[in-house]
């Protein structure tokens, strides 16, 4: 099995929209407990495949018209052909004699593990978790963005991962950064969770190469993400409309902001009816809209269409409650409030 035979199975059998290489030996500055060899002490390649979101998943969410296709299409259908993709490449991998260890993106984050530090004195962590954006960009498949999101040649920020380990060794893809984003920190403006850091980065090393990205507030992104960010979810706003977590003052961590959006999600009935979990009510409107917006516009991505996506702001709520929640009826459209609203906020959701 050669890498040409198994990107043209996965592209035109599987129809996965780019794949690529990358051999283990680029990972070696990653941490142990984000180290491939951890889940597979046999690895010699990793393989990273990705399948497009459909821009057409972002209409309605973008205007605060319509989250469900946002939801069903760009997360849990899509997640669920990564998966099946995952599947049948593997299987290709394995009648070839070789193993393949699928290794979904999950949550890459040590406090996602069980309680506890890191072992030390070479015992095995205990949650391994491949950083998914690292390994693509080993892969060659694209850079990562100022919003550390995974930019791709064709669809800018617009894709989701999957990643296979194989004991095959495999003819590796060149490391390819640095020429998508262009600073332009759009993603910064429109993120509705002060989430993304304007100024403060971190550096990243891998495979030979060094890069900054912002350093993400991970627990306001996920506050956001889950829908428990008044600025983006009007449906948080209906349910709780005396209930204020102004972003900026949030400190909490990834699990937290993930605990927590578990904990109301029964209580918020709109939600129940998107999904089976809280999950894409801010619709990535900065890491993602923007982006691709702004990546389009400048033509420095290949997948172009006919029409702009769109040329205004994105739409976000106020954050505090107005003097329309005196009804308490939850967000309630007022006619004559001609302040306050300015811009890009909108008022007309009940
Ligand atoms: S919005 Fe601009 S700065 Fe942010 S990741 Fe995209 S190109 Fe880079
Ligand atoms: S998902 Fe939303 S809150 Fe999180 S970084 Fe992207 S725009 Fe910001």
């Amino acid at each position: 099995m050669t890498s040409e035979e198994l990107k043209k199975f996965a592209k035109e059998v599987v129809g996965v929209d780019a794949i690529g290489i990358a051999p283990i030996e680029r990972f070696e500055t990653a941490p142990e407990y984000m180290h491939p060899r951890q889940i597979f002490p046999g690895v010699k390649s990793v393989i990273v495949f990705t399948r497009r979101i459909l821009r057409g998943c972002y209409r309605g969410i973008e205007r605060g018209t319509h989250w469900p296709s946002y939801q069903v299409f760009a997360y849990a259908g899509l997640t669920k052909l990564v998966h099946q993709a995952n599947y049948r490449i593997g299987r290709f991998i394995e009648d070839h004699g070789f193993e393949a260890v699928p290794a979904p993106p999950a949550a890459t984050l040590k406090e996602a593990g069980p309680r506890g530090p890191v072992p030390e004195g070479g015992k095995y962590p205990r949650n391994i978790n491949i950083s998914a954006r690292i390994a693509a960009v080993m892969a060659g498949l694209g850079e990562m963005g100022w919003s550390k999101v995974l930019l791709t040649d064709d669809f800018g920020p617009r894709q989701r991962l999957g990643i296979i380990l194989t004991d095959a060794e495999l003819e590796p893809d060149p490391v390819r950064i640095g020429h998508i984003c262009d600073g332009c920190k759009l993603c910064v403006r429109d993120c509705p969770g002060n989430a993304i850091d304007k100024e403060k980065s971190i550096e990243i090393k891998a495979g030979g190469k060094t890069w900054r990205c912002n350093d993400l507030n991970i627990g306001r992104c996920k506050l956001t993400h889950f829908g428990l960010n008044r600025r983006t979810s009007p449906h948080f706003v209906k349910t709780f409309p005396g209930i204020v977590l102004p972003m900026m003052e949030q400190g909490n961590t990834w699990v937290e902001g993930w605990n927590f959006g578990h904990a109301l999600f029964d209580a918020l009935p709109t939600y129940k009816a998107f999904s089976a979990y809280p999950i894409a009510i801010c619709g990535a409107r900065g890491c993602i809209i923007s982006c691709m917006n702004h990546l389009e516009k400048r033509k420095r991505i290949k997948n172009l269409f006919k029409r702009n996506f769109t040329d205004e702001k994105p739409w976000m709520l106020e954050e505090k409650p107005q003097k329309f929640h005196e009804d308490h009826h939850g967000f309630v459209y007022d006619p004559e409030d001609k302040e306050g609203f300015g811009g890009n906020v909108q008022s007309d959701w009940y």
